[in-house]
Order: structure tokens, then C-alpha cells, then sequence
């Protein structure tokens, strides 16, 4: 407690992990995406010691939204007005104790929860003076259809080598986005404890095509009946994208980390 009062009057950073408690396919657990943000942040902590920065994580966040994944049990879901006042006054518990500095991390690509993240960064920002900003790849931009030069946003852009996109990790055409080679692979390297890979190993594709991730995006019953086992992609895939996960991961440290240290 006392470390952290005098980490405050130095004005250090928050690292704010956030995710979901989401049912993410037999072989992962339902904390995967905060289990993801917890130690990114942990990691983007590090590479700022190094660089001669202290930044403190907060406890994480967890109670989202789930609209695609909503009707399977073990996905919890709040209403967005529920998730931003909380997430509102964690801001303000924070602004008390003497920070303003925030990054939220989260890697759960939901609209309806990042947009609440959004909002409660934006009101953060206008109602107590914060320097509140969402870290965001910039090749998820389009997604959310931002530009990248929101206040709200600190845009990551980590060099990733072409030809990772071209070794066949991926099905031809088809997208891995929950639960499938990418996130099994990544969940292994962070928390191999929690994963059953022995299962992942057998279970089927459901990776999506175009169409079907229109489905998906309606989300309840529409999304259960496109992917019944619960994750959208191929868990089997993983050790195609398991080769470079190490290597992604500190290209997105080094990155986040260079990127907060310049904001300054
Ligand atoms: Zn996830």
C-alpha cells in the first residue's frame, strides 16, 4: 500500500487488464480472455521497468459482454449500462487514489464490449481530467471502424514477418476467431495448466466463412446452432500458430510498451 501511494504522486501508469467470462469450446476455460490481458499486462510491465518506467497493474475486469457467445452457459453478460458505470467508478476509485494515467488491455472482440469499454474511457476522460486510452492493433481498427487517432485509443502496430500470414496457419479463407488454432495456441504458451490439449487435438473445424460470421454476429440461438461445441475456428491447428507465439507476443510487448513511453 505504501509502494502504491508513492508510486501515485509520481504520476505512474495503470495497466488495466479487461476481459470476459465466456465459454470459449470444451478445451479452453471460461476466463481465457482475462487470463490473455492479465499477462500481457504483466509482460508490458516488465518491458517498461526496463525502460526505466513503473506502471502498476490494476485487478482485473471481467464482467462483459458476451451478445455472440450469449447463449451458452458459462458466458456471463452484462447490460452495457450496467459495465460502464462500474467501469466508470473503477476510474474514479483510481483518479482518488491518484492515477491517471490508464491503458486498458482487452482481447475480446466483441462490439457491444468494446464499445461500452468506449464509453466509459470517454466519460472517464471528460468528467474527471483522465488520460484514459484503449490499446488496439491497428489492423483490428476496421472492425470497430475507427481511424486510430481517437483520443480514446493508443493504436499498436507491431512488425509482424509477412510470411506468418502465408505458412498455412490459417484454412484457406476461413476465420479462426474464438477458440480455434490462435487462441488455443496462445492460451497454452500463457497458462498451459488450464488448457486440455490432448482434447483440442481432436476435436473438429468450425472455422467460419464469410456468411457464417454473420451468423455468428447475431448472436444466441443464431451463433449456437452455427458453432454448437462453442468455439468458431480450428483448436486442432495450434501448433502451426504455436511456432510463432512467442515471438508475436514479444513483438506486441515491445511495441505497446515503446508506444506508451513516447506518449509521454
Ligand atoms: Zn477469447
Amino acid at each position: 500500500m505504501r509502494r502504491n501511494a508513492r508510486v501515485a504522486k509520481e504520476g505512474s501508469k495503470i495497466l488495466f487488464p479487461l476481459g470476459v467470462i465466456e465459454e470459449h469450446g470444451p478445451h479452453l476455460p471460461l476466463g481465457s480472455d482475462i487470463f490473455w490481458s492479465k499477462k500481457i499486462c504483466e509482460l508490458v510491465r516488465d518491458e517498461l521497468k526496463k525502460q526505466g518506467q513503473e506502471a502498476l497493474i490494476a485487478p482485473g475486469y471481467y464482467w462483459g459482454i458476451n451478445h455472440c457467445t450469449g447463449a451458452f452457459p458459462g458466458s456471463f453478460s452484462l447490460k452495457p449500462e450496467t459495465m460502464k458505470q462500474v467501469l466508470f467508478e473503477i476510474f474514479e476509485n483510481l483518479k482518488a487514489f491518484g492515477f491517471s494515467e490508464v491503458y486498458c488491455f482487452n482481447y475480446h472482440g466483441d462490439a457491444h464490449h468494446v464499445n461500452t469499454i468506449v464509453e466509459a474511457i470517454q466519460r472517464a476522460n471528460a468528467e474527471l481530467g483522465m488520460r484514459v486510452k484503449l490499446v488496439l492493433e491497428a489492423m483490428d481498427l476496421q472492425l470497430y471502424q475507427w481511424k486510430g487517432t481517437e483520443e480514446f485509443l493508443l493504436v499498436s502496430e507491431p512488425p509482424y514477418p509477412l510470411e506468418w500470414f502465408e505458412d498455412g496457419a490459417m484454412e484457406d479463407g476461413l476465420l479462426d476467431i474464438h477458440g480455434g488454432a490462435y487462441e488455443t495456441a496462445v492460451m497454452n504458451d500463457f497458462h498451459p495448466e488450464y488448457v486440455d490439449l490432448e482434447l483440442a487435438k481432436t476435436l473438429e473445424s468450425s472455422s467460419l466463412s464469410m456468411t457464417d460470421l454473420q451468423k455468428w454476429l447475431i448472436g444466441g440461438e443464431e451463433t449456437k446452432a452455427l458453432v454448437p461445441q462453442g468455439y468458431a475456428g480450428n483448436p486442432a491447428g495450434y501448433a502451426a500458430v504455436a511456432k510463432h507465439v512467442k515471438e508475436m507476443i514479444a513483438l506486441q510487448v515491445t511495441d505497446i510498451a515503446g508506444r506508451i513511453v513516447a506518449h509521454i
